[in-house]
């Protein structure tokens, strides 16, 4: 069960190593949860969409993998799929794209903040979005699928830096 979460822009000086450490472990903890294997090349799908707060596409995925070896595009789409099923990261629809979740092991749809200008993402996890939406939706009939919430805007680097757009 998710609490309140607010979405949290990270400092461009943070110690990111920790976030990845720690995405790395709540990975681990949910494969064991749900009896799968975090394989090899699901791990290194994970560090690299884990190597920064922002999105990352599977084309970019596939040629740092390529880098190292060989890969074929199905070994990384699979990846990415068992990823996405698992909850460990989200599709950025409007980019494209793939971001590590902050919060994993519950299931819930993505919200994100995303920077227009570095395209940095914080993900937003208040239930009370999704309870507007559904009760939006059931109000007027219509059966939710999918309830992403993709807000662009500046993040506050990029306003601190006057960079914005
Ligand atoms: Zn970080
Ligand atoms: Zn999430
Ligand atoms: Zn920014």
């Amino acid at each position: 069960m998710h609490s309140p979460y607010p979405a949290v822009f990270t400092d461009a000086d943070h110690d990111h190593q920790r976030c990845v450490s720690r995405a790395l472990a709540e990975a681990e903890r949910v494969c064991i949860d749900r009896g799968q294997r975090f394989t090899t090349i699901r791990r290194k799908v994970f560090e690299l969409i884990w190597q920064q707060h922002k999105p990352i596409g599977a084309y970019q995925i596939l040629e740092e993998l390529q880098q190292e070896a060989r890969t074929a595009p199905p070994t990384v789409y699979r990846a990415l799929d068992f990823l996405l099923n698992l909850g460990l990261i989200h599709r950025i629809a409007s980019l494209n794209a793939f971001i590590g979740c902050v919060h994993p092991g519950a299931t819930h749809e993505g919200y994100f903040f995303i920077c227009s200008s570095c395209r940095t993402c914080a993900e937003l996890n208040t239930a009370a979005i999704s309870r507007e939406i559904h009760q939006a939706a059931q109000q007027c009939g219509f059966v939710v699928q999918d309830s992403a919430v993709e807000v662009m805007g500046t993040c506050p680097d990029c306003t601190s830096t006057g960079k914005q757009q």
